[in-house]
């Protein structure tokens, strides 16, 4: 065993460092998108960008590299998921990809993308794609820089990828995604849509969020380390393993806001239960984003669309809105929440649509990048993929190709986690009830805990110490595999035609 003493005490001190300025900058960018006045667009774009530049210099640093070279023996004599061998082996990594990129484009993206997210509010406010498109080219040529500073590579979208999911291959998600589109386009073309009027209508805001914080609050969100704020686009955001802040949008006309705050929960809840020894440390963050939408995605959906769940929350559901639900049973509301049917909105789609709203994006992505579509012609190209994929058409720019704010802000390569996420979910979950047994019972009795706790032990303790592929490999003993995930989508359907 090497002495680690003081080189190990200094290379936490390091990144402890780097980890307060990241999160500093969180702390920015949630107040960006929940509290902050319009005009405080252009000073926060500079505030974050600086942040993001002095947190790269130090990620960069010539004396950390030489740290890390001189702890290098460490994971020889070291278990490779002890703290310290993980420490320095996730350190390495970050440090030598965050070398290939200079300060000066990594402050620029940031900036870029700070201001992106504010004319992309304002395209919305307008109804004018034409207001976002000079900062998506500006994105994409900032973009091409960043690629460029990674070469060699097999694929450039690669690069944007590896940002999102560490070991994914552009080829991977494109295999994963053939089998879902054949599989899926007829199933979607095929389905009946069911009678789904109950959850349409009028439900107030602070009914809704009532609710949706009576449910988390029974799932394991704790006060004195969460939040739950209002926002345009729902995102969670960790400040710290106790400083957990998600947010919501409820509109009156439908009850999109609790599903959407139950997904943002399962990103919450993943970060809060990270070891709280990674506490400043880059393990403090989950694998990766896959595995992130995996765990949003889990609650969201297997659980958050299960009827044993709402076998016990409904009657409280009752309660909060008699007028909407005193006369609508059980068995209707859980077919409207579990309707298949094709819709503009990503995030308001069905379980069985969404996968096709991910891939039609990630094609966007891909030709965007190569240069085949450029941002005038987005808006057409995106219509047209929403008409051949699921058959309908927005009514304009803002249900359209302005309905996301990914491509604005600086998230490239992050849509095909979304779905390679729902993926793993059922993994996972099918892991989950192979050994705990009966979830159902439990969950009609309001009891979520051994589902939580099993994904504390299994998944969310271990922060980014393992990689995505080792890290599933370990839970449910194999590779990515959509085949549970279709058979669960096929399954749904059918139980709505029975
Ligand atoms: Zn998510």
């Amino acid at each position: 065993m090497p002495d680690l003493g003081p080189r190990f005490d200094e290379l936490l001190r390091r990144l402890g460092e780097i980890s307060d300025l990241e999160q500093a900058s969180s702390l920015l960018s949630w107040d960006e998108e929940t509290k902050m006045p319009p005009l405080g667009a252009p000073a926060r774009a500079e505030q974050l960008a600086t942040l993001a530049r002095l947190a790269h210099e130090l990620g960069t640093a010539p004396e950390l590299g030489a740290l890390l070279e001189e702890l290098r023996g460490v994971e020889e004599v070291l278990a490779a998921e002890s703290f310290e061998a993980s420490v320095v082996r996730v350190a390495r990594r970050d440090y030598e990809k965050k070398r290939r990129v200079p300060s000066e484009l990594r402050a620029e993206m940031t900036r870029a993308g700070s201001l992106g997210y504010r004319a992309w509010l304002d395209a919305r406010e307008a109804s004018d794609f034409g207001i976002l498109r000079p900062h998506l080219e500006r994105r994409i040529e900032l973009m091409h820089r960043y690629v460029a500073c990674h070469e060699p590579y097999d694929d450039a979208y690669d690069v944007l990828l590896d940002d999102h999911e560490p070991g994914m291959r552009t080829a991977d998600v494109e295999s994963v995604f053939a089998r879902l589109k054949a599989e899926l386009v007829p199933l979607v073309a095929a389905v009946e849509p069911v009678d789904d009027s109950c959850v349409h209508g009028d439900f107030p805001a602070e009914r809704q969020r009532e609710f949706s914080l009576e449910v988390l609050h029974r799932w394991g969100m704790d006060d004195r380390a969460w939040r739950l704020d209002d926002t345009v686009h729902p995102f969670s955001s960790n400040i710290s393993v106790s400083d957990i802040r998600i947010t919501a949008r409820f509109d009156r006309e439908d009850l999109t806001g609790i599903l959407s705050c139950l997904h943002e929960f399962g990103h919450g809840l993943y970060e809060r239960q990270v070891d709280a020894q990674y506490t400043r440390t880059p393990l403090q963050a989950g694998a990766s984003s896959s595995f992130h939408e995996s765990q949003s995605r889990l609650w969201e959906n297997v659980v958050g669309r299960r009827p044993s769940t709402w076998r016990f929350f409904y009657p409280r559901l009752r309660e909060l809105l008699p007028a909407e639900f005193g006369a609508v049973a059980l068995e209707d509301f859980l077919r409207a929440l579990n309707r298949v049917a094709p819709s503009v909105r990503r995030v308001d789609a069905d379980e069985v649509t969404y996968p096709l709203h991910i891939v039609l994006r990630f094609e966007l992505e891909r030709a965007m990048l190569a240069g085949d579509v450029t941002p005038a012609e987005l808006p057409e190209a995106f219509d047209a993929k929403l008409r051949e994929y699921l058959g309908v058409e927005p009514e304009n720019v803002v249900e359209g190709v302005l309905q996301d704010v990914h491509w604005s802000d600086s998230n490239f390569g992050y849509f095909p986690t979304y779905a390679i996420g729902s993926v793993i979910a059922v993994q996972l979950w099918g892991r989950a009830t192979s050994e705990l047994g009966d979830l159902d019972a439990q969950f009609a009795g309001g009891e979520f805990a051994f589902l939580r706790e099993w994904l504390r032990e299994n998944v969310h303790r271990w922060g980014r110490v393992f990689e995505p592929p080792e890290l599933l490999e370990r839970v449910v003993g194999g590779p990515l595999d959509p085949g549970p995930y279709l058979a669960y989508l096929g399954e749904k359907v059918a139980a709505l035609s029975r």
